[in-house]
């Protein structure tokens, strides 16, 4: 069972390459744990139609599957641009203004750029740079107006630039609010449709976090995406008040210089899982997917290299939602996860990376008793950690530890077993039998022994929180018989 048992997770986003019911269904089937739908560019009516869909096929194919909304935060866009495109002259001086007034005076039709944010003359100041579409496009201010509010700048690129694409302005602390009222309105329908996970763009601050868990609904956990340098920086206040982080590489590297990302890929990694925060390296991972059925080589080491910085899932972006290739694309990243894992049990018997020192939360009576299941699991030769979990901090705080062992995480919760899905090394159950001891680990039982994860007579390790209607604390572990 150890072998066949894929640990790390897969996350794809869904777009018009996987809206068709039969290829979601096989990017579901193939392997796909978490399905990411990007309110940005997803109409509710399709959002709310996928979320059925999806739930319907998780069942169908008797794995869980979590969904995550995503918001798309205070992300600055290009505005309507006449005829929907602009022609870029490199040296060209461009004008920047708040789409719906006026053009600044005196400047040339062909030069000017309608922008979705009002403020921006307020907060950059000559010498900033503003990025246009993942940086394809760059851009010196030189001249700032406050009244009224425009922006000269002087363009480096060349190209025909779109209408709606991002703007990143690195370094520039911008001052929008975390949630515009598009991620309002979609909190409410997340809540109303009772999503596991909503993913917020653009964190800078733990407030952000905290304005938008208010909106949200107590069961929901809430993904930080960092992609910006202010991110960065408060990393320690915001992983506490983050469910989960996502390591959003596209954004980051506009953000930031691209050379940075790798080792800051590292970091955000090494503190979640030093928290027992699950992280989700995002984007490009595949990225020649799109167009591709086979990945570069290049992507297949992208891909190896955020496992072994101890990632808990990789995500898929355009490859999914927009490629040729969406199918394949998952099963690329199923094939390339279970070698390298397989790699790792072989050589060292752990199939992840251990955090190494001890974190507060791994100081925590939570923390001890899942570092003690580990050593249990060595002493007895388990061949797997059962915890009974309701809100699903047992499940998580275990597999912060990685592991060698798959963990069955038995809960009578509908979303708590989908959240699940996303956590590394935890295989979810959904068992209504009554939440008492005997009974849960009757399940227990029963599954490994249906699963082919052990045989009878062998000894395995469960952990616990007694009671078990009080969330967040693991207090108990035994080591049972099969
Ligand atoms: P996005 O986030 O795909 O929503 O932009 C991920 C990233 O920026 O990498
Ligand atoms: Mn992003």
């Amino acid at each position: 069972m150890s072998a066949g048992f894929r640990r790390a997770k897969i996350v794809s986003t869904i777009g018009p390459a996987s809206w068709d019911p039969n290829v979601l269904h096989d990017l579901i089937e193939v392997g796909t744990d978490a399905v990411r739908i990007n309110f940005t560019h997803t109409p509710t009516d399709r959002a709310a139609g996928l979320v059925r869909r999806i739930s319907d096929m998780a069942r169908d194919v008797g794995r869980p599957v979590a969904i995550i909304g995503d918001l798309g935060g205070p992300k600055i866009r290009v505005g309507d641009l006449p005829g929907d495109q602009l022609e870029i002259e490199p040296e060209g001086t461009y004008w920047f203004f708040p789409e719906g007034d006026d053009a600044p005076a005196g400047s040339s039709p062909h030069r000017q750029i309608p922008t979705t944010y009002p403020e921006l003359a307020e907060e950059v100041a000559p010498g900033n740079r503003i990025l246009l579409d993942d940086g394809h496009f760059e851009f010196a201010v030189r001249e700032v107006s406050d009244d009224p509010p425009w922006v000269s700048a002087v363009a480096f690129s060349a190209g025909v630039l779109k209408s709606q694409k991002g703007i990143n302005l690195p370094g520039v602390r911008v001052g929008a609010p975390a949630l515009t009222e598009k991620d309002i309105a979609d909190i409410e329908f997340s809540v109303e449709q009772v999503i596991d996970y909503l993913a917020l763009s653009f964190v800078r601050q733990p407030s952000d976090l905290e304005t938008t868990r208010q909106k949200m609904d107590r069961g929901c956990l809430l993904i930080a995406k960092i992609e910006k340098s202010q991110a960065l920086e408060n990393l320690a206040e915001i992983l506490p008040l983050s469910d989960a982080v996502m390591v959003a590489r596209g954004d980051l590297g506009v953000e930031l210089p691209y050379e940075e990302v790798p080792m800051i890929q590292k970091r955000i990694i090494r503190l979640a899982q030093e928290r027992a925060r699950p992280v989700i390296t995002a984007t490009q991972m595949l990225e020649s997917m799109i167009e591709s059925p086979q990945p570069t080589r290049a992507e297949v080491s992208d891909v190896a290299n955020a496992l072994l910085d101890g990632t808990d899932a990789v995500m898929l972006s355009a490859e999914t939602a927009a490629g040729g290739y969406p199918v394949q694309a998952v099963l690329t990243m199923d094939r390339i996860i279970r070698r390298i894992e397989h790699e790792r049990l072989g050589r060292t018997g752990r199939a992840g990376k251990q955090v190494e020192g001890f974190s507060k939360i791994q100081q925590t009576t939570s923390g001890a008793i899942a570092a003690s299941s580990l050593i249990a699991v060595e002493r007895v030769g388990a061949p797997f950690i059962v915890t009974f979990t309701q809100s699903g901090y047992t499940a998580r705080i275990v597999s912060a530890q990685r592991p060698s062992v798959p963990i069955l995480a038995i809960t009578d919760q509908w979303r708590t077993y989908n959240q699940l899905a996303l956590v590394w090394g935890v295989q979810p159950i959904l068992f209504h039998g009554g939440i008492s001891y005997s009974s849960m680990l009757d399940k227990a039982r029963d599954v490994a022994l249906e699963l082919g994860m052990g045989e009878a007579g062998q000894r395995f390790v469960v952990t616990a929180g007694v009671p078990f209607h009080v969330p967040g604390t693991t207090n108990m572990m035994r080591v049972e018989e099969l």
